[in-house]
């Protein structure tokens, strides 16, 4: 079964949001297959959205990601990669289609919600830094 990456990003987590979101998850046919709640570390946050290192927004994202604790899990599913990307909404809450979680939750571009993993093979990696034995 295929699986995938999910962080409920510290604005949802502060706003006690975490059940809301992950029943949205279960209600849509991916299940919860780990979960834990942790705070990055700023080197954590960095290493995670090293694809991003070159972009204008790279040090206030890794800043805002560590800021306070955030749930990660894998959500396993039939097209769990895409589906989960579905369900997110587009990346800014502003674009984001009416029903999904950024159009829901989202308070902005920066304080949107969730991350999912936008490949299977980025969802293989992105599973393995949080969640190798
Ligand atoms: P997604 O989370 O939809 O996969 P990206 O991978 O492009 O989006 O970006 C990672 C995260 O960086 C986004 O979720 C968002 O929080 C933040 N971000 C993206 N673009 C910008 C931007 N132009 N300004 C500020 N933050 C941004
Ligand atoms: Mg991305």
């Amino acid at each position: 079964m295929e699986k995938t990456l999910s962080i409920i990003k510290p604005d949802a987590v502060e706003r006690n949001l975490v059940g809301q979101i992950l029943s949205i998850f279960e209600k849509n046919s991916l299940k919860i297959y780990s979960i834990k709640k942790i705070k990055l570390s700023k080197k954590m946050a960095e290493d995670f959205y090293f694809v991003h290192k070159n972009r204008p927004f790279f040090n206030d994202l890794c800043t805002y990601m560590s800021s306070s604790p955030v749930v990660v899990s894998v959500l396993e599913g039939d097209n769990a990669v895409a589906k989960n990307r579905e369900i997110m909404g587009a990346t800014n809450p502003k674009d984001a289609a009416k029903g999904t979680i950024r159009n829901l939750y989202g308070i902005s571009l920066d304080k949107n919600s969730v991350h999912g993993s936008d490949s299977k093979e980025n969802a293989k990696i992105e599973i393995d830094f949080f969640f190798k034995e």
